[in-house]
Order: C-alpha cells, then structure tokens, then sequence
C-alpha cells in the first residue's frame, strides 16, 4: 500500500502556492493546540489554517520599508529549489544517496573560491559555523593557540574561540569601527580574525595586514559578496591572501536559510586537519556537520539564472539604495552618522529625539538598533533591492517633526 502522504499531489501543492502568493492576513496563534494532537487534521486544513498565521503573520523583507537587517527577500528560483530539495532529502554525507547534490556544491564552491583568491571549501548552515570551521582549521593545521579579533567582531567569533578552548584576545577599533591594527601586539601563535563588513556599522577591517598571524580567517559574512561586483570587489582587496574566508549566502546572495560558505586557500591543508573517516562513510566528513542538505542547489540555480554580473547588479543596487538613503536623511538636518555606508548597512542617529522613540515610531521592520561602545544608534541595512530608500528616508523626516514637535 502506497501511503499517499508521501506522493505528489499537484492540486495540494497548487494550492499552497496559491495560498503563498495570497499571503493573506496576520493570523492568531490561538487556533493551534497547546499540546500534541492525538489525531491529525490533514494537510488542506493544515495549510489553511498555517497560512493566516505564517504567510500572513511574518516580516515582508521586500517590504519598500524592509531596511532593518541583513536578512534579504529571496528570488523566487530559491522557492522551487528549494521544494525540490525538501521533497528528495538528499544527505550530502553519503555520495550514494546524493550522487549528483555533492557534485553541484563542489562545482558552486569552484564558481565562487576564485574571486576570494580560495581553492576550496564546503557549505556549512551559517557564518557562525563558519568561523567555527576557519578557526578550527586554524587550530588544527597552523597551530594557532589564540583569537585575536576586534571589538566590533561577531559573537560567533569569540563563541568560537570558546569552543575551541582558545584565549580571545579583543583589540581596540578605530573611529570608523574597524580593528587597529597598530594594538595587535605578537601574532606568531595567533588565529586573526578580520571582519569584512561588520554587524553594526558594515566597516571593513583593514586587510592589507593579512599574513602577520599564524593564520588570517576574514569573516565576510555580509560584505563578502561585494567581490562578485566589478565596481565595488576592491572594498575587498587583499582578502586573496587570507588562510579562510566565511560568507553567509543568506545575506547578500539572496538564499533562503541557512547557507554559506566557508572557503580555504589551501582546502587540503585546511580539509585534512578537520576530517574524519568512520566505518559506515565511503567518503571522509569534512568539517561539523554530519547530515546536511543540498542548499548548494538553489544558490547555484540564483548563480545560473542572474550570473555574476545580475547578482553583482542587485547588490549595486542595495549600495546606491543606502548612499540614497543616507543623502535624504541627512539632508534634513540634525543626523549624525556613524560613519559614511560603505558596505550597505548605516548607524544614524538624531539629535533632537531619543533613538529608542524614534526607533518605535518608525514602521516596524524598516529600522534596527544597535549599540556601539555602550552608545545607542539606529541602523539601517541595504538587503532588500525592493526597498524604496526615499519613502524610508520621508518616514524618518515625518517621525522626527512628529517626536519633535
Ligand atoms: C551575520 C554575521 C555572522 C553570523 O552569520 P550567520 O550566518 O548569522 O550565522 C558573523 N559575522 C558577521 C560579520 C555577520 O554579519
């Protein structure tokens, strides 16, 4: 007997898509039940009454307001790669059941290592692992004992260092929130960590001091695909020279989560000191995870379906939104910025209004916060190419007359 839970019912899925386009209205948590059903309801009432409280409850981040996070709206190519890969489970541990997934993420990792000037790597959930496997690469192949990172670093980066059972060393930031790199003191036992594009201000670490420590990991998280845009891979310059690089594909290439890469300049090197063989793999396990999906498919589907020079395009695009959004407010006068954008994410603040009042009275998931040496500011980030920098920039001058006044 063929249970029909587990074959394609087009009309179903039709009508989930249909639901998805609707998106509908924000529903209650109330219908569900506090505790396990005992008995099911089926799956057309289960996408009718999922549909008000998922579709239409959530965030849209294309939004023409959606500047608050790196979180970007997806292409739709992601959408049906993305059910592709949800229905067929492949499990990229094992060549037999994934004959043709592994292919496609060795081959989208040789797309993308070159223009870091890497030679390898593999897909992992998120840059906080990430950075994990760069500074544990860093330990177990150069011998590094600490982290050295700046103060603005991710959390990810010091969590990692924990994990590792390594010292973290932070080191002082400049004006414009990047490491200074004359307080670095000896390297020569050191895992730095450089940030390209960090969390709260999208400053760039300097990278031309690459080489100095035992191993260079850049956590490129966000900025990292600025490296696909002819105008704007410079920002990057240097970064060809880092031992391991990690970039969130979930940020600025538009993937559902979770996706990214970590990438190694000498993925054999780097990929022998994080692999283990075990009695029931045909192939070594490279790095953390053990059972992992195809997420390679749908960024090589956004890669074969824009090329480099579309995703470069939208993410142009994202830059030329924040300068834009960044001219209006300031404008208006009585704006502070942190520092001018030069990665697509902006700390502002107002003079004449406290930043936690103008933060609630701006549309909500238009506008993030964030603190920078114990100072509140408000931050704006350029993921969404639907964002409409001018009426974000109109709400902000509205708000502020309005608190003001
Ligand atoms: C987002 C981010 C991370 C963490 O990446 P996840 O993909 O959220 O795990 C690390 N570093 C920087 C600079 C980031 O922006």
């Amino acid at each position: 007997m063929i249970d029909p839970a587990f074959v394609a019912d087009s009309e179903a899925l039709g009508q989930a898509l249909a639901l998805l386009l609707a998106r509908g209205q924000g529903g209650d948590k109330a219908v569900l039940p506090m505790s396990l059903p005992d008995t099911g309801i089926g799956e057309a009432a289960t996408l009718r009454q999922l549909a008000p409280l998922v579709l239409g409850g959530a965030q849209r981040l294309d939004g023409a307001l959606a500047m608050a996070h790196m979180d970007p709206p997806t292409p739709w190519i992601t959408w049906a790669t993305t059910l592709w890969n949800a229905s067929l489970n492949q499990n990229l541990l094992h060549p037999d059941t994934a004959p043709v997934a592994r292919d496609l993420e060795a081959l989208v990792v040789n797309w993308l290592a070159p223009l870091f000037g890497m030679n390898g790597g593999h897909l992992v959930p998120g840059s906080t692992v990430a950075n994990l496997t760069g500074i544990w690469a860093a330990r177990d192949a150069a011998g590094a004992e600490e982290v050295v990172a700046s103060r603005a670093a991710h959390l990810s980066v010091e969590k990692a260092a924990r994990l590792l059972g390594m010292r973290y060393r932070p080191v002082e930031t400049d004006v414009l929130g990047r490491l200074q790199a004359n307080a670095l003191g000896d390297l020569k036992r050191a895992c730095l960590v450089l940030t390209a594009g960090t969390t709260s201000v999208g400053a760039v670490d300097p990278l031309d001091i690459i080489g100095q420590a035992a191993w260079t990991h850049v956590d490129a998280a966000w900025a990292g695909p600025l490296r696909l845009s002819e105008r704007h891979a410079e920002v990057l310059a240097g970064i060809e020279r880092a031992d391991s690089v990690a970039i969130s594909a979930h940020k600025w290439l538009f993937q559902p989560k979770e996706s990214a890469l970590i990438l190694f300049r000498e993925a054999n090197r780097a990929n022998e000191a994080i692999s283990f063989a075990g009695a029931y793999l045909a192939t070594p396990n490279v790095g953390l995870l053990g059972s992992h999906g195809a997420t390679a498919v749908p960024l090589l589907a956004t890669l074969l379906a824009f090329g480099r020079s579309g995703v470069a395009a939208r993410i142009e695009r994202c830059l030329t939104h924040m300068q834009e959004f960044a001219r209006h407010i300031t404008e208006q006068g009585g704006i502070e910025l942190f520092s001018p954008p030069v990665t697509g994410v902006l700390a502002w603040r107002a003079s004449r209004v406290p930043t936690e009042r103008l933060q609630e009275a701006l549309p909500a998931g238009s506008t993030s916060f964030t603190t920078i040496q114990g100072e509140k500011w408000l931050r704006n980030v350029a993921a969404n190419p639907n964002a409409d920098p001018l009426a974000l920039a109109e709400q902000v001058r509205a708000a502020i007359q309005r608190l003001a006044s």
